[in-house]
Formats: C-alpha cells, sequence, structure tokens
C-alpha cells in the first residue's frame, strides 16, 4: 500500500511551524509496512487543497490529511473533500455531545461556529479526539483510503495510534503481524556500521533492516512480518544475534533505551552513586541525568567548573597543573574526578573537559576531550577523544561518551 501525507496548514508554508505530523505518521506508518512515497504541505486554501487531493488520487492508495478541522473559516480540509467525493457533511451526534461537554466543563459558553467541528463525513468511521474537540475520520471510496487527523499534534498522535491505526490495519488486511525493534549503539559512525554488517542488510528482506542516525548515535530498525507473533519475534532474535555478533561490542540497548536512561538503571542496579565535574559540559551531563526518574538515587551532584578559578578553589587543582598542563589535560581530568568524586561523597566520579569551539584553546584544537573517572577501587583513568563536529554535538556527545565510560566500568569492576 503507498501512502501521501497531506499536511494543511498556511503557517507550515510560512516556516512558523515544522511539519513534525509528517515525521510522525511516516515514522509509524513504516512500522506497519505501508509505503510513504510523498509528503505534501498545503495552505488553507480550497483551491489549491483541491489540485493537492487531486495530484494524491492519482499516486496513493491511502492519502492521510493533518490540519484544518477546527473551528474556524480557516478550517476548511473537511468542506474540500465533502465536495471532491461528493459526500454530505453531516453532524455526528456522539461528538455533538462532547463538544457540548467539553464547553460545559469548561465553563465557556459555545459558539455557533463549534458546530461545524462534529461535521463528519457521510458514510466514514469516526476517529475520537480525546485530547481535543474536532474528531477525525477515515473513509474508503474506489479504492482509496481518506483520513482526516487534527493539526495539534497532541490530539493527532493518541488519535492516530488508539483510532487511526487500528483502522488501517484492519483496512489491510493485516493478519500478518510487524513487529519492530530498535537496536542502539554507541562509539560507532553510521558508515563504518553500514560496512561492517552491509551483507546481512542486504540479503535480508524478512527482517529488513534500516539503519537510523542522529546526535552522535547509530541505531538500526529490524522490521519483520509475519502472521504469528512469536515466529516474528525468532526472526527479530535471530537477525539481532547475527548484528551483534559483528557490533555487539558498540550496543547499548533497545527501542526508547537512552544512554542516560541506561546509566541510571545500571547505577541503581549496582548500587553506586555519582558525581561529576563538569568544565566543558557545563552541567549538560547532569541535566540529562537528573531528567530521568529516580535519578536521585544515584546522583550525589557535582560542580559546573567552567573557569580555572573554581577548578582550583572548589576542586582543588592545583594552580601549577592549570598553567603547566592547562585545563584541557588528562592530569586535570583526573584531579576533577578524584576530587569532586570525594567531594560529593560518591562512589564513582566523573570529570568532563575539552574544547568544544568555535575556537581552540590552549594550543589544542576543536573536539580535544578529557574525561576522567574515577573510583575507590580502581583509581582514576583518563579518557583522550577527539570528536568530530561543531560546539552542541561535541557537548552532546562527550555527555554521552561518560556514559558509555561508566556502564563499561559499571559492567566490568563490579562483575557479581
Ligand atoms: P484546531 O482545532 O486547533 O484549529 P485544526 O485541526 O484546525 O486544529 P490547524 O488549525 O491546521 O488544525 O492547526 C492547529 C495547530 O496544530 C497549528 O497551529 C500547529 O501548532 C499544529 N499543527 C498543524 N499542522 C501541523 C503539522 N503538520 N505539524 C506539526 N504541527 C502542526
Ligand atoms: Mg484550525
Amino acid at each position: 500500500m503507498n501512502a501521501e501525507i497531506i499536511a494543511v496548514g498556511s503557517e507550515l508554508l510560512l516556516g512558523q511551524i515544522a511539519n513534525t505530523n509528517a515525521q510522525f505518521l511516516s515514522e509509524k506508518l513504516a512500522e506497519l509496512g505501508i509505503n510513504v512515497y510523498f509528503h505534501t504541505v498545503v495552505g488553507d486554501n480550497a483551491g489549491r487543497l483541491e489540485q493537492a487531493v487531486r495530484v494524491a488520487q492519482a499516486r496513493a492508495e491511502l492519502i492521510i490529511f493533518t490540519g484544518g478541522l477546527g473551528p474556524t473559516k480557516d478550517d476548511l480540509t473537511k468542506e474540500t473533500i465533502a465536495r471532491l467525493l461528493g459526500r454530505e457533511l453531516v453532524i455526528d451526534e456522539e461528538a455533538l455531545r462532547s463538544i457540548e461537554a467539553y464547553f460545559a466543563r469548561t465553563n465557556r459558553t459555545m459558539t455557533e461556529n463549534n458546530k461545524k467541528q462534529a461535521l463528519v463525513l457521510q458514510g466514514s468511521t469516526i476517529l475520537k479526539n480525546e485530547h481535543g474537540m474536532a474528531p477525525g475520520m477515515a473513509i474508503t471510496l474506489n479504492s482509496i483510503t481518506y483520513m482526516l487527523l487534527p493539526g495539534p499534534p497532541k490530539e493527532m498522535q493518541p488519535m492516530f495510534l488508539k483510532y487511526g491505526r487500528p483502522f488501517l490495519m484492519e483496512q489491510l488486511g493485516h493478519h500478518e503481524r510487524i513487529e519492530s525493534r530498535v537496536l542502539r549503539f554507541f562509539g560507532i559512525g553510521e558508515s563504518q556500521l553500514e560496512t561492517d554488517i552491509e551483507d546481512l542488510i542486504d540479503q535480508q528482506s524478512n527482517p529488513t533492516i534500516a539503519p537510523l542516525a542522529g546526535d552522535g548515535e547509530v541505531a538500526l530498525r529490524l522490521t519483520a512480518k509475519h502472521h504469528s507473533e512469536i515466529e516474528a519475534k525468532k526472526l527479530l532474535d535471530k537477525t539481532e544475534q547475527a548484528i551483534l555478533e559483528r557490533v555487539g561490542r558498540y550496543f547499548y540497548g533497545y527501542n526508547d533505551e537512552t544512554l542516560f536512561k541506561k546509566t541510571v538503571k545500571m547505577l541503581k542496579e549496582k548500587k553506586k552513586t555519582i558525581a561529576a565535574a563538569e568544565s566543558l559540559t557545563g552541567g549538560l551531563f547532569l541535566t540529562e541525568l537528573t531528567a530521568i526518574p529516580g535519578a536521585s538515587q544515584v546522583v550525589r551532584g557535582g560542580v559546573v567548573c567552567y573557569a580555572n578559578e573554581v577548578k582550583e578553589k572548589v576542586l582543588h587543582v592545583p594552580a601549577s597543573v592549570l598553567t603547566t598542563d592547562g585545563a584541557v589535560s588528562e592530569r586535570c581530568a583526573q584531579l576533577l574526578a578524584e576530587n569532586v568524586r570525594t567531594l560529593c561523597h560518591a562512589d564513582i566520579g566523573i570529570s568532563f573537559t575539552g574544547v568544544a569551539g568555535p575556537d581552540p584553546l590552549e594550543g589544542k584544537p576543536v573536539g580535544t576531550v578529557y574525561i576522567g573517572i574515577s573510583t575507590p577501587e580502581n583509581g582514576t583513568e583518563v579518557y583522550a577523544l577527539a570528536l568530530p563536529g561543531q560546539r552542541d554535538a561535541i557537548r552532546i556527545r562527550t555527555a554521552k561518551y561518560g556514559c558509555s565510560i561508566i556502564l563499561k566500568k559499571l559492567a566490568a569492576a563490579y562483575e557479581g
């Protein structure tokens, strides 16, 4: 099945918002094995929307619209499609009651134009809106399925997941199960990963293997189809095993796992606490860790030691080290990690110092990074890295590297 997504909204064309609806839907459709061949964006204009629909009708079997289901004059998606399909718009009593209830609940008077939101294409399947007022709808006519979804992502996403997706699965006669699994890697580049498993990618059709990249990380999405869920999972297991035999040492987690989540989880599991001295990362590392529920059990605290004076006065890096080795040095990283650990009474101390750019520092090039890690059992080790990319990329990658180092330590040093 081939699909096209038509996002309706002048604000998209004016560059005021990004078309995240198309991105979300594309990802979900891919999981269903539906090919999305076109993304179209059109303004709130009936004539141009009509043109876009005609083009889509000639090349897609599924057309999903987002936006323009609201009460105002510029919301004209339903009206335009009704006209094109020669279908009436009729009041959906359930939707009308829920809109009235919404106004009653929020103590507001319902204006006449809000009734318009309860209008639906006659004969369509209603997709309930549990996070707003305008319902969505879906209808198949002349072998083309039309699905209309609201614009706001917080309404569109849950509506699609709860009602839109099951509708499509039924339409597709999807007795085949689609199971997918994301494998996450860190410390290996996208092209290296692809090269290492190139033959697997080329050979596979079930499961398919699709690489995804971003923020210094790579992931592989494996998607298997089978009428039995157990068999689909077995297919995934087999491919996963073949992949991990090659690149398993870079693997850190599945699906929505992040390095930060995994770090908190592992620290909890091993009952270890952590403190950080952050120069280069300026608090980024602890911001990410403390964003995770339960971080309080493992995060002791830390110091943002951006200025040399703070490294010296708060974390007791001798002035001589700062002048001879420099702030960006192995020796400085080592002392920062050790001293923040003792200062905060943590089991593990970690430090980040380096050059984020845009200019070199102390004669060291952009991307020079030292990460120190200190434990009472194993002393202090320093990792010297030369990271590619610009300021933001270097900072986030450094924080992620910190996680991967901690994870390795936790796996090795506290085994059993
Ligand atoms: P409403 O009832 O809120 O008017 P609607 O279905 O009429 O909803 P629009 O008026 O087209 O939808 O858009 C409402 C808001 O939803 C936009 O201002 C924007 O914030 C968001 N939105 C719309 N389309 C998209 C899109 N393609 N990607 C991301 N956000 C979008
Ligand atoms: Mg609107």
